[in-house]
């Protein structure tokens, strides 16, 4: 059994907004096809019901079930009990961490100062992926300047296309090969010792998600980084809420209390 703990000092998150397992598989994705076979990954990741944007991003950066949290949309409140966000332990830690992102609301799941970089840039309808392209230039350009232990690069592309055209479209199709070329162009300038984690947030079907249907609800994962076995298809059940975990006990830092994930052992 292969131990995550200590194995590297780096994240880099992507979510592609809304990408089905059976679209990364129907689309051209020659980047993320090659990951696989350099990572771990499963087609079966659960998200939360409702089965929203910012409901299942707060699960997956609070590592709790939307009972706890209380985001049942896409409207931001105050949690009723204090619970640590990814971001926050990355803080405590005094390291660095930094979001870029295309779809406002995120914005509520830090606080000011943290992460200690935070790029925003306002999405427009259908640009056929040119903000996912900017959001990534960005993050090109930062990350290869600074020191950094927690990336994340938020892609909105996918999920407002299926809404346009549809889930499983020709056009949804090619969102999800222009985010392969995105995070391809990322992950070329990062160092070695990174783990490197791309999921969603949610499926979709028609043109819309939030229900409990399981086109909906499963998302793929995949990891690839020092330590994580290679081209080895998960087999143990895993949660939007066990990214979160994951990704600190790959830093060697400490599980919050009160985080319902688990961090994945191979
Ligand atoms: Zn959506």
């Amino acid at each position: 059994m292969i131990s995550l703990d200590k194995a590297g000092s780096r994240i880099a998150i992507f979510l592609v907004d809304g990408m089905r397992p059976d679209g990364l598989l129907a689309a051209d994705t020659p980047f993320l096809d090659h990951l696989l076979t350099r990572g771990a990954y499963t087609y079966r990741e659960r998200t939360v019901m409702p089965s929203t944007t910012l409901t299942c991003h707060t699960s997956l950066f609070f590592s709790v079930p939307p009972e706890v949290h209380g985001i049942l949309d896409n409207t931001w409140k105050p949690f009723p009990q204090r619970i640590p966000s990814l971001f926050d332990i990355i803080r405590e830690a005094n390291l660095a961490a930094a979001s870029f992102f295309n779809w406002e609301p995120l914005r509520d799941l830090w606080q000011p100062g943290s992460p200690v970089a935070s790029f925003f840039l306002k999405d427009t309808p259908e640009d056929g992926g040119r903000t996912d392209r900017e959001v990534t230039a960005l993050a090109l350009s930062w990350l290869q300047a600074h020191d950094w232990a927690l990336s994340f690069v938020y892609l909105h592309n996918t999920d407002k296309t299926g809404h346009a055209a549809g889930w499983m479209s020709e056009a949804y199709l090619d969102a999800i090969a222009n985010a392969d070329r995105c995070i391809e162009s990322i992950c070329s300038i990062l160092p070695k010792d990174t783990l490197v984690i791309v999921t969603s947030d949610h499926g979709g079907h028609d043109h819309t998600h939030h229900t409990d249907l399981s086109e909906d609800m499963t998302v793929p994962l995949i990891l690839q980084g020092p330590g994580i076995p290679k081209g080895l298809e998960i087999s143990q059940n895993v949660s939007i809420m066990d990214v979160a975990p994951t990704a600190v006990r790959f830093l060697g830092l400490g599980q919050p209390e009160g985080w319902q994930g688990k961090g994945i052992v191979f």
